[in-house]
């Protein structure tokens, strides 16, 4: 694991807030580990482009996977920078004015160069990463990659190496206005629906990746 703090740069000196920003490594992880979609930032000809995707993390590093074909990943493939952000929405706040609403959140927004993965062992313990991600111990429970999964599938590595989290909590900020509105905070979190089988599933009933599916901050739903 690398240092506790990550280093300050130009790039992650937090200036709107900075109260609410840390460059604490556990912190950040802590966010990752529950964020289920990352939000991958490249520049391409000049045009920023955000692309919503899954990714795992092992210790100090970021996997995501793609098609060969995807031009995010061919464009990361080609060492462009990348910028990866989670948020998590904590919930919505309703202040006397409307300027001041606002929101709860824990977000973390990672700058880096992604690395291809080209080691089929490595290549086989990101794509296990990225599933358990999803549902921990899911890759026990699905069949590995095969030659042609390994062909067709791109998966890179983003070392997080320079990154910067950021939280708000608690209610509007105090306004001297007299206005009568409402005023306080709707919290919001992940629940999970009862999981829904396809005709062919195994009649072995769930699996334990999903008796129940338990996930890092996730609220009680049906199993
Ligand atoms: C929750 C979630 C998880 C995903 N996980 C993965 C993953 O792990 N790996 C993966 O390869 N893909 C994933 N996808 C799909 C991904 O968002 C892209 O659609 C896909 O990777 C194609 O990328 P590309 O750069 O080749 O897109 P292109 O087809 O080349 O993109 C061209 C343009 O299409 C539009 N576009 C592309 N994707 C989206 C989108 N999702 N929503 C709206 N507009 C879009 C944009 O304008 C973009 O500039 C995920 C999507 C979601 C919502």
């Amino acid at each position: 694991m690398g240092s506790p703090t990550f280093p300050r740069t130009d790039a992650t000196t937090l200036r709107r807030a900075p109260d609410r920003g840390s460059y604490d490594r556990a912190e950040a992880y802590a966010i990752l580990d529950e964020a289920i979609v990352a939000h991958v930032g490249i520049a391409v000809d000049g045009q920023p482009i955000d692309i919503p995707m899954h990714f795992g993390r092992d210790e100090d590093r970021l996997y995501l996977h793609g098609g060969v074909a995807s031009r995010l990943v061919r464009h990361l493939d080609g060492g462009a920078r990348v910028c990866v952000t989670v948020t998590l929405l904590d919930g919505l706040v309703f202040a006397r004015s409307a300027r001041m609403h606002s929101a709860n959140y824990r977000s973390v927004v990672v700058l880096g160069v992604a690395t291809r993965l080209t080691d089929p062992a490595a290549v086989d313990r990101a794509l296990a990463c990225v599933v358990d991600h999803m549902a921990p111990g899911r890759s026990a429970e699905a069949r590995g990659p095969n030659d042609a999964d390994r062909r067709t599938t791109t998966v890179l590595e983003v070392p997080i190496e320079t990154a910067s989290m950021k939280r708000r909590v608690g209610g509007p900020v105090a306004e001297p206005d007299e206005a009568p509105a409402w005023t306080g905070e709707l919290p919001l979190r992940v629940t999970a629906g009862a999981p829904v089988p396809t005709p062919d599933a195994s009649s072995a009933g769930l699996p334990g990746s999903l008796s129940p599916w338990c996930r890092p901050g996730l609220a009680a739903g049906p199993s």
